[in-house]
């Protein structure tokens, strides 16, 4: 009894049921993986999405590449991790929820207080969360969501608090007033790359601080200068050599200062006058000549980006009233000497766009180089360097392993606290000038807790170990339960732009905690850009929903089109239609299934092939080409090669299989090979669209066998047989050369083409796929068209389908055409003035075209001379 199976694959019927079954089955989880216990573990922690936001084509890209590695990994029987999570995302989500409350509700985060705020980052969190979680799932993600972890949730909690307290009684983390960038709008300190940079036009004033000072200086920030306690010069400058050391009490616009003459070679003589104001307090370069010269540090601009009081009638200025009323002041009195355009780089807030103040304040920051006992006397930034130079975590492409090892060896110390108000709590207490650090709270009264916050990246940077049960899981050294079997991680994939912010970052945390690596290797994707190379914006409109598009299209299609054509580290273009022609593809492996269960009763995937069942040239060649692609794949898959290894897998399904062997099959019969065929593309195909392999699957083993835990295909040499390809190679040669032909003379395909040669191998293949009848040579020898391959020679009678006579007519005025326009494009090219005046892209275009017409125009000739019989 024949099946009846519906002519396309509808992905909105069946998605949701097979991930349904899939969770069911509990083989996202590795514990219940059938595999020998010494299995090699396999492991990806899930970069945690920030919980801002819902999911965008980015997120699905990290999706479709890391659930490819895992389903590739799981069927490869290994022990396959892949635990999920998401982040807090403290600055992020603390933003989005202000700015939401201002939207909606008018109310600045002060207005509504602490604990009612917090209140409402929850109540958001729980919402976008629900949201996000849903959405990973819509993708296919084959996630253990029985170990699924959140930066803030208790355990998290647990970990970041022992962390802390180890890294303190090592002496690793310190409190201390340092220079650090402070966003007078958020109220918080910033990493440095947390900053963005702008090109901005400002004004250089060049001036004295008073009219018997003998130095004059160059500033773009005169308030700051309130502060200055120094003058830097080179120490090579002649004019400035007998200052050198002397201190001058200044009266700087009725504010006293005390300025010493320093030198520093870093100071360019040739730029302004080749002096340098030096302000400690507001510039980390000055903030190291202040180190190094014992100077005082004046702090001027508070944290409101005010000046400070003790500054006289600047005090409670904000910076461009100060600015202002200083230069009119010192163009009062004559002090001014020069006011200059000029453009700057001005560092913002990366969140909010705020210019950013650099300014002293108190902080607990992470000590790089400190060296410590656990690292047997190298620091942070030393092991951290060590890994990637000895290659013990490797960077896909390897050129990011410079961008990681320049960051990290300009790495200062780390500032952690922050002043906002989600997010991990600093585990300190103060109580009058006494300080306790501690996992919990000091016994006794009186006993505050630190305000602060944790930088979001002090717990993500805890990622890969946190989330197998640290510090639970580690004592005396050692590793137990899942942190025993599944750290160090695999692999790490996530955004090339966030290799400094989170990457390095987990590697020092990871260095510190374990004295172990995080991973593997380092897999850095690009980012996904619209049709035109643009990024994606809700602003801008151009924004693709992976979820509308799964919706519509199917996960499936939306997950191939982030694969093929992805390469590590370049961005990728995707858009609708993109999607839609992946939707095509799956549709074609459709259509090979659909044939099979509609031609044959019985019909069914064979796990193997006996030599009995290999009956024809093409049953030879379509299993040894299946089993070279096999290898490819794999390899390719190994390497990290995703989308060479997709166009490989494509291009035997669509171009080999399906147009060729499929046609061949409806003559031969032989759906033992096909069942077999299919059952090694379904396997192969599976980490890719899980979705419509496992449906197709299970049509067959209605449960019985899931295709996610089935054995990832194997090449059987013996059944590669390069002499087979070879001959099947001739045998499509001719076919295409005849059917190339046909399409030249315009002949309909209902048209039966005579034709007369020797008997040959697969002469029924030939007629049926050329539409051709071959005859045996009559006595007196007929006219037509001559076409060979190797030992086989046709004649084809096209008289009754196409005038000879028009034909060839038609044929010499398409040369001589042809002719005229490679005459011209070669005069052209020969022309010195146009080889010397014209772009360079259009000469080369030329040139291509000038070579493409050469190519038509010896297609014709062949045909004209084919005509001459
Ligand atoms: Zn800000």
């Amino acid at each position: 009894m024949k099946r009846k199976i519906s002519k396309t694959y509808e992905p909105q019927k069946y998605e949701n049921k097979i991930y349904k079954f899939w969770e069911k089955s509990g083989f996202f989880n590795p514990d219940n993986l059938k595999l020998p216990k010494n299995s090699k573990p396999y492991t990806i922690i899930l970069p945690p999405p920030n919980i801002t936001d819902k999911l965008h084509l980015g997120h699905s890209s990290v999706l479709a590449i890391e659930d490819l590695l895992i389903r590739f990994h799981r069927m490869k029987g290994y022990r396959t991790l892949w635990l999920p999570g998401t982040d807090h995302a403290a600055i992020a989500t603390q933003n989005a929820v202000e700015k939401k409350l201002l939207k909606e509700k008018d109310i600045t985060r002060h207005q509504l207080g602490k604990t009612e705020f917090l209140k409402e980052v929850w109540k958001f969190l729980r919402q976008t969360r629900t949201i996000i979680l849903k959405q990973t799932k819509r993708m296919g993600a084959s996630l253990d969501w029985s170990r699924i972890a959140f930066t803030l949730d208790d355990q998290r909690k647990k970990a970041v608090k022992k962390m802390f307290c180890d890294m303190y009684k090592e002496g690793i983390i310190y409190q201390g007033e340092r220079i650090v960038n402070w966003c007078p709008r958020c109220h918080s300190t910033l990493a440095d790359d947390e900053l963005e940079y702008q090109k901005q036009k400002t004004k250089l004033y060049t001036f004295k601080y008073s009219p018997d000072f003998p130095i004059t200086i160059a500033t773009t920030r005169p308030e700051t200068k309130l502060g200055d306690t120094a003058v830097a010069v080179n120490p090579k400058d002649k004019r400035y050599k007998k200052f050198i050391g002397k201190s001058y009490k200044v009266n700087f616009l009725n504010i006293p200062l005390k300025i010493k003459i320093i030198t520093d070679r870093q100071v360019d003589m040739n730029f302004g006058t080749g002096a340098l104001g030096v302000t400690p307090a507001h510039s980390l370069t000055d903030w190291k000549m202040a180190e190094e010269n014992k100077l005082n540090i004046v702090k001027v601009i508070n944290e409101d980006g005010k000046v400070k009081t003790g500054f006289g009638e600047f005090s409670g200025n904000s910076i461009s009233q100060a600015r202002k009323r200083i230069v009119s002041k010192l163009k009062k009195q004559k002090l001014l000497k020069k006011e200059e355009d000029i453009s700057h780089n001005i560092a913002l807030c990366y969140r909010c766009g705020t210019t950013i103040e650099t300014l002293p304040s108190k902080q607990w920051f992470v000590a790089v180089d400190k060296k410590i006992k656990r690292l047997s006397n190298k620091s942070l930034k030393e092991k951290a360097l060590e890994l990637a130079e000895k290659k013990e975590i490797k960077f896909i492409p390897t050129r990011f392993t410079k961008r990681y090892l320049d960051w990290i060896n300009n790495l200062h110390d780390w500032c952690i606290s922050r002043q906002i108000w989600f997010g991990h709590k600093i585990p300190v207490w103060y109580k009058d000038k006494k300080i306790y650090v501690g996992e919990n709270p000091p016994k006794g009264r009186g006993w505050t807790q630190d305000p602060d916050t944790l930088d979001t990246w002090f717990s993500s940077g805890m990622w890969t170990f946190s989330t197998l049960g640290w510090p639970d899981n580690f004592k005396n050294k050692k590793k137990f339960g899942d942190l025993a079997r599944f750290h160090p991680t695999q692999v790490l994939e996530t955004g090339s732009d966030i290799l400094t912010l989170w990457v390095s970052r987990m590697i020092i945390m990871t260095v510190f905690a374990l004295q172990e690596i995080p991973f593997e290797n380092v897999y850095l994707n690009g980012l996904v850009l619209d049709k035109f190379g643009k990024k994606m914006s809700k602003s801008k409109g151009n924004g693709i929903d992976p979820i509308d598009m799964a919706n519509f299209f199917g996960a499936d299609a939306v997950r191939l089109s982030l694969l093929i054509g992805s390469t590590p580290g370049n961005d990728l273009r995707v858009s609708e239609e993109n999607i839609k022609s992946s939707r095509n593809f799956v549709t074609k492996l459709w259509n090979i299934y659909r044939y099979g269960v509609t031609t044959y009763p019985h019909f069914k995937l064979e796990e193997k092939i006996s030599p009995k069942n290999i009956k024809t040239l093409s049953d030879c060649w379509i299993l040894s080409r299946l089993n070279s692609v096999i290898d490819e794949v794999t390899n390719n898959l190994k390497n990290y090669k995703f989308s060479l290894a997709g166009e490989k897998l494509q291009n035997f399904t669509w171009n080999e299989l399906a147009d060729w062997y499929l046609e061949i099959e409806k003559i031969e019969k032989n759906d033992y090979v096909l069942g077999y065929v299919l059952d090694k593309i379904l396997k192969l195909w599976h980490p890719f669209m899980p979705f419509a392999t496992e449906h197709i699957w299970q049509s067959f083993y209605a449960g019985k066998k899931i295709l996610m835990v089935e054995k990832w295909p194997q090449t059987s040499n013996k059944l590669i047989d390069k002499k087979a390809e070879k001959e099947f190679q001739n045998l499509r040669n001719i076919i295409v050369k005849i059917r190339n032909l046909r399409t030249s003379y315009k002949i309909a395909p209902q048209n039966i083409i005579k034709a007369f040669g020797e008997k040959t191998n697969n002469q029924k293949i030939i007629e049926k796929l050329s539409r051709i009848k071959i005859n045996a040579w009559p006595k007196v020898r007929k006219k037509g068209i001559k076409i060979s391959e190797k030992n086989l020679k046709l004649t084809l009678d096209i008289a009754n389908f196409v005038n000879i006579e028009k034909e060839r007519v038609r044929l010499m005025k398409e040369i001589s055409n042809w002719k005229k326009i490679i005459k011209k494009n070669e005069t052209l090219l020969a022309n010195k003035d146009f080889l010397k005046n014209a772009p360079k892209d259009i000469i080369t275009q030329n040139k291509k075209h000038l070579k493409e017409y050469k190519e038509k125009l010896k297609v014709q000739k062949e045909l004209l001379k084919n005509l001459n019989f």
